[in-house]
């Protein structure tokens, strides 16, 4: 037995909170009975609606895929173009952790677990994720400690980022960095980059928090274990 906010909030139609005003509110029924006290217990075989919509209770899946670039971070495309979900085997309704743009390869997490997915995004998590980014032209350190600590962007100051350089080709005039940050901006690594003048080639994720997904080819995924699940929260 779960709390009703919880189960609500895990369905992922609206956070913990919300879901407790519209309880209080009157909009939520188990069995047909309007429910208005917070706290209330139910089961898996409760019936629950929201403003008259049933809610599905199911159990939560955690997957880890490495996503190919060309892959949209969403349920479906209007377009027809392919989504990570396509990736995954599963009749459960499962989403996207976050996105990762069109461009960009790497680990990303899906579930049909609202509750966890909304934990890990929130900023107060500062959840590292690990990106490994080419750019046009050779980066001086001067331009590695702008970086470092933080870039003006139009939606204000990048927080400061630790970040390596790993390599850079004299010849071709590329380089590449490592680069870790914990906010999730739009197109936010990109953006840092840009703003330097060293515009992004090809840009992969390589890690979120402790997780990587070496040794795995792109669109290659599998299920997170419990002990993982629990060393994210
Ligand atoms: N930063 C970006 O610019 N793109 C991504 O996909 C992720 C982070």
């Amino acid at each position: 037995m779960e709390r009703l906010q919880k189960v609500i909030a895990k369905a992922g139609i609206t956070s913990r909170r919300k879901a407790e005003d519209l309880i209080v509110n009157g909009k939520v029924k188990v069995n047909g009975k309007t429910i208005t006290e917070l706290g209330t217990k139910v089961g898996a075989n409760d019936r629950i609606e929201m403003n008259g919509i049933p809610i599905e209770q199911d159990e939560p899946v955690y997957y880890l895929l490495y996503k190919p670039k060309a892959v949209i971070s969403s349920v479906d495309d209007e377009h027809g173009r392919r989504v990570v979900t396509d990736f995954i085997d599963t009749d459960k309704r499962i989403f996207p952790i976050g996105r990762l743009d069109y461009d960009t390869s790497g680990i990303i997490l899906l579930t049909n677990d609202g509750e966890f997915a909304n934990r890990l995004m929130h900023p107060k998590f500062k959840i590292d994720k690990t990106y490994i980014a080419k750019v046009k032209g050779i980066v001086t350190k001067e331009k590695i400690e702008k970086l470092r600590r933080g870039i003006h962007l139009e939606d204000g100051k990048t927080a400061p980022a630790k970040v390596k350089l790993l390599s850079a080709d004299k010849k071709r005039g590329t380089s590449v960095l490592e680069m870790v940050i914990h906010e999730g901006r739009n197109r936010q690594v990109r953006r840092m980059l840009e703003a330097i003048e060293h515009p992004v080639i090809k840009l992969k994720r390589e890690k979120y928090a402790f997780l990587n997904c070496d040794h795995m080819q792109p669109g290659e995924y599998r299920p997170l274990n419990p002990k993982e699940i629990r060393q994210l929260l």
